[in-house]
């Protein structure tokens, strides 16, 4: 008789898959924070042709707003039109939304007009070596403290709300800059780590991308070209996709499992 033994195994089966924790089966799609640097009195760094960051910062958060929802994840942008935000409320905003993660878009400058191609960003507690230090001040322009927040303790507490997701937002500059990397004729320049206020307050990973060099000619030309945002912004989800498939950030691990 091998009927009761194959029933007693499915049983067994079945009874061992009803105690297996779970994953819910459809899980909220993941929700994606997209910051584009400057806006209104603040146009950020300016190119030779005068392009403006913040126009073209705009520009590249939409183009990427439009890859990240066909990629099946959903989207916040802290401003859609070319109005001043200040850089505490932008990080408020995406914890306010319990986004995931965190981008900042902008443009680099540097005296030197042939410096050109991307460079990821995640925060640094400290100063940085004096390159990052340098771009950290020129994106830090847009006012980094919330004036209504008197209590000293509570400005402490907003500084060390990124901190305990640098693990994850270096993974995440990591995971992008790789992908920027494989633009053509863009130079890699590889991760680097600095003060940026607009991290700072951000209680999910974070990184901040300086996508081209809007004081280098050639690149300035290129980021008024749609189809050219259309490759950064495929090539920004497509890091955004490998950081996910490597493995949950710890926010998102904790609102599905629950805390341990
Ligand atoms: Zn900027």
């Amino acid at each position: 008789m091998k009927l009761p033994g194959i029933l007693f195994t499915l049983l067994t089966s079945l009874l061992a898959w009803s105690q297996t924790p779970k994953l819910p089966s459809h899980p909220q799609r993941l929700k994606i924070a997209l910051d584009p640097g400057h806006g209104g009195e603040d146009g950020g760094a300016i190119g030779v042709k005068k392009l403006q960051e913040k126009e073209a910062s705009l520009d590249l958060a939409l183009a990427l707003a439009q890859a990240l929802e066909t990629a099946g994840f959903e989207v916040l942008l802290t401003r859609k039109e070319d109005t001043f935000v200040p850089l505490w409320e932008r990080a408020q905003k995406a914890n306010d939304a319990g986004a995931d993660l965190f981008l900042s878009l902008h443009f680099n400058a540097a005296r030197s007009k042939g410096a050109r191609g991307s460079e990821v960003y995640f925060l640094s507690l400290d100063q940085g070596d004096a390159d990052a230090a340098e771009v950290a001040k020129l994106e830090n322009a847009g006012g980094d403290r919330n004036p209504e927040t008197q209590d000293v303790v509570a400005g402490i507490l907003d500084d060390l709300a990124q901190k305990a997701f640098l693990q994850d937002s270096e993974r995440l500059a990591v995971a992008i800059q790789t992908q920027l990397n494989q633009i053509g004729n863009i130079k890699q320049r590889g991760v680097k780590q600095a003060p940026f206020a607009v991290l700072r307050r951000a209680a999910m990973p974070a990184a901040l991308v300086e996508a081209a060099f809007i004081s280098n000619p050639k690149e300035e030309a290129k980021l008024r070209d749609p189809a050219f945002r259309k490759r950064v912004a495929e090539a920004v989800t497509q890091g955004v996709r490998r950081f996910f498939a490597n493995g949950l950030p710890t926010s998102r691990r904790k609102a599905i499992l629950g805390p341990r």
